[in-house]
């Protein structure tokens, strides 16, 4: 069950759309003074060492990240989230990469909270250990070795009223489809005007199709973007695009994207297979109203 360690793939093309799009949600949030909430459901390790084992061995952060670093005028969603990688960097050359604790942390003010869960025995250590260094306080961050699908739900809603939840799990156990909709649905019933942001591979397996579909019919406003940088392999091995899915997302967020993935598709293609995908509750509502009449 825990054989998934997310050092191997820290920085890569799915790692760049998920981050650029938490940092944006994050920055948004910021906007106003209230207080909010963030909940990591799979938190990882926080932090990872691009020039370490892992990392080195797979090297996908080099068909990520890498190639984001001195491209010519990146929009704003990637320079934003190109900002927070180098203030984890401040020499000058991408060695750490920050995960989800560690980038959600760069953007809190005081006043808001973070809550991770994680299960990996050795990524929680390496976690508590990040946030160690990085000078968190107990009232601000909490850490949980449970269930992050059923361990979200006693925390909705936050107290604050406004709020993010993070669902990114490795999708290894072909249940995570099902747990991450359920997931979704519960957080909406509980916490119905929270921000839901959702990752997931694109893979040849229905579940992933049937997730994607199911999330396009809840009664909420979505955007659903999509990122594929190469064909997929015959042999089913290696990610060649993913997704993200928002519920109740900043009004900004479309816009950026779609300012932002036709950059990141030219960017990131590593065959002429490479394209992106971008729909919103808005749209869809659009060509529905369009085949009724
Ligand atoms: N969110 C992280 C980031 O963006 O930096 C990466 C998370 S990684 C894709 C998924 C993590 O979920 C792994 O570290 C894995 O150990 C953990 N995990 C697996 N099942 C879990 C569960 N049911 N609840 C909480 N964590 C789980």
């Amino acid at each position: 069950m825990f054989s998934y360690r997310h050092a191997f793939h820290a920085g890569n093309h799915a790692d760049v759309l998920k981050h650029a799009i938490l940092v944006q949600i994050l920055d948004y949030f910021n906007h106003k003074d209230a207080p909010y909430w963030v909940i990591d459901t799979h938190a990882g390790a926080g932090m990872y060492a691009l020039d370490g084992e892992w990392a080195g061995q797979s090297g996908e952060v080099i068909d990520g990240l890498d190639r984001l670093l001195g491209a010519p005028q990146p929009p704003e969603l990637i320079t934003r989230y190109l900002r927070a990688i180098q203030d984890f960097n401040p020499d000058g050359v991408a060695n750490r990469y920050p995960g989800s604790p560690a980038l959600t942390l760069h953007a809190l003010r005081a006043q808001d909270k973070l809550r991770l869960f994680e299960l990996h025995p050795t990524e929680i250590e390496v976690l508590e250990t990040t946030l160690r260094h990085l000078g968190t306080s107990r009232r601000q961050v909490a850490i949980a070795r449970e269930d992050g699908f059923t361990g979200m739900k006693r925390l909705l809603p936050p107290p604050t009223r406004r709020g993010l939840v993070l669902i990114d799990p490795a999708y290894e156990d072909k249940q995570d489809y099902r747990h991450t909709l359920q997931a979704v649905r519960d957080g909406l019933e509980r916490f119905a005007s929270g921000c839901f942001a959702v990752w997931y591979p694109l893979v040849q397996r229905v579940q992933a199709h049937e997730m994607a579909r199911a999330f396009e019919r809840l009664p909420v406003e979505w955007v659903h973007a999509t990122l594929t940088v190469r064909k997929p392999s015959a042999d089913g091995l290696g990610l060649h695009g993913s997704g993200m899915f928002i519920v109740n997302p900043p009004w900004t967020l479309h816009e950026e994207l779609r300012a932002a993935l036709p950059w990141l598709t030219k960017t990131l293609a590593q065959d002429e297979h490479a394209r992106h995908t971008l729909t919103s509750s808005a749209q869809s509502a659009v060509s529905a109203g369009a085949s009724a009449a």
